[in-house]
């Protein structure tokens, strides 16, 4: 396994990483619901006293079923809302559905791909978190259960945009936040296509977020990094790593159906543009990236 420093004391869950050393996040637990291995990863899932279910990846907090829906209204519609017409779209990693759940919102899309390399994330999505995993119902959705690093390899000039919705840089994902990765995803894309990739806290992983910026600034002309509130992730935010071949992305191109504005419980214009307005440290930190 990757990582298995985290524990479990007088009922509180601890997510103790190497990534963030120093500290550790604690939740308050009821219940094990899910403890198994994977041939990737041990996955586990818990009934939380406060924030719902939570899924846990070697040791780190995936999501909980409380504050689920700000980053996964975020990793979708940021992209896809700035896109003009998104037809072909690839979510990888984001076993959970999650990200699928609210691309699928978008009608434009007429093909949605998602390549997790783990089908066990995605069976115990299924039955376990089924609010989140009714994303995988949509009949647009196919599911490959693929390395999305090999994946790509196969699909050259092929997506409008592509979400990286991916774990943290160890264990599997560890490929998906380098340049050769980076370089797979630009030839995937069709012209003025997009990518998004989860972006880790400009907070807590300095060196990943200027790492990762400054691959995307070397492949992609337009490109920005934005920010969303998440207490469960370390820091209690996350970021979305972004770069395109021409479109610009800190504004929605699209306005928001109202059919759709009463599913969003985190996601606006206003949002979308605000994301992008970063502090002082962390505009430096991008700019000499
Ligand atoms: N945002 C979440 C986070 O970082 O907390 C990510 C959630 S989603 C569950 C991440 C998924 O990425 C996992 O299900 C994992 O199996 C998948 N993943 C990791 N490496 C992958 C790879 N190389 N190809 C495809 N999927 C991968």
């Amino acid at each position: 396994m990757a990582h298995t420093g985290n524990q479990i004391m007088n009922g509180w869950f601890s997510e103790i990483c190497p990534m963030w050393p120093g500290m550790a996040l604690s939740v308050e637990i009821e219940k094990t619901l899910v403890s198994t291995a994977s041939p990737y990863q041990q996955i586990d899932l818990y009934q939380t006293r406060s924030y719902g279910k939570m899924l846990v990846l070697d040791g780190i907090i995936q999501l909980t079923e409380r504050d689920e829906f700000a980053y996964h209204e975020m990793m979708a519609h940021v992209p896809l809302f700035a896109h003009p017409c998104p037809e072909r779209v690839l979510v990888i990693g984001g076993g959970d559905g999650g990200t699928l759940r609210e691309a699928a919102r978008h009608k434009e899309i007429r093909i949605l791909d998602i390549c997790e390399i783990d089908g066990m994330v995605i069976d115990i999505s299924k039955q376990y978190l089924p609010e989140v995993a009714c994303g995988f119902d949509d009949p647009r959705v196919c599911v490959h259960i693929r390395d999305g690093n090999l994946f790509l390899d196969e699909h050259p000039d092929t997506y409008d945009v592509i979400i990286v919705d991916s774990s943290d840089p160890i264990g599997p994902g560890e490929a998906l936040f380098e340049k050769p990765f980076y370089e797979k995803l630009k030839r995937a894309l069709k012209p003025g296509g997009l990518v998004a990739a989860q972006g880790e806290s400009v907070f807590i992983h300095q060196e990943t977020v200027s790492r990762l910026f400054s691959i995307v600034k070397s492949l992609f002309d337009t490109r920005a990094y934005a920010s969303i509130t998440v207490p469960s992730y370390p820091g209690g935010t996350i970021g979305i790593c972004l770069g395109s071949l021409g479109v610009a992305l800190t504004q929605p191109s699209r306005t928001i159906p109202d059919a759709m504005q009463k599913h969003l419980k985190y996601y606006s214009e206003q949002v979308h543009k605000a994301a992008f307005a970063l502090p002082r440290f962390a505009k430096t930190l991008l700019e000499q990236s």
